[in-house]
């Protein structure tokens, strides 16, 4: 995949929140903003879930995203937001892939980092690793597959995820 001025660069600690949200709620979605410092590369430096946010196996609603987007904490800006796509007892090559509704509920100017998460048969530990612009891991029997996308005027465009470690 191109370089692109937009890819998003996530530091190791929000990877973990993510990954976590996901399997806490598994086989229902999570939701959660992303935050970043006003840099001029977006770098995700925290992640935070929504806690009270309605779940179920095929969406997740909330209002906090805005309630987030409100809120300076320090420096720190919410620049979007991450859900998983739960999939139970299905093949691990169940494709990632954003919905209707993801591509329609996208704010403008804000990125969605998407987790696949499917629970397979065997258990296994393999470290987050970056391939092809998406990371991956396995946790036990969770198999997680992290995209991102950014929306802008009219399209979803998928960017590059990279870990940045400083
Ligand atoms: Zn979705």
């Amino acid at each position: 995949m191109k370089h692109h001025r937009r890819d998003l660069f996530v530091r190791p600690y929000s990877i973990i929140t993510m990954s976590f949200a996901a399997i806490e709620v598994f086989p229902k979605e999570c939701m959660g903003g992303l935050i970043s410092l006003p840099t001029r590369l977006p770098v995700i430096v925290a992640a935070v879930p929504y806690q009270i946010a309605k779940r179920t196996t095929e969406e997740v609603e909330t209002d906090s995203s805005s309630l987030l987007s409100s809120l300076r904490i320090g420096r720190h800006l919410k620049i979007g937001d991450f859900h998983s796509h739960p999939f139970s007892g299905r093949m691990e090559s169940e494709p990632l892939a954003p919905s209707k509704t993801d591509f329609e509920d996208a704010i403008e100017g804000e990125w969605d980092l998407i987790v696949r998460i499917v629970r397979v048969r065997s258990s296994l530990h393999r470290r987050m690793r970056e391939h092809g612009g998406s990371l991956s891991m396995s946790e036990g029997r969770f198999r997680i597959l992290m995209r991102g996308y950014y929306r802008d005027k009219k399209d979803y465009k998928e960017v590059a995820i990279r870990i940045c470690n400083e």
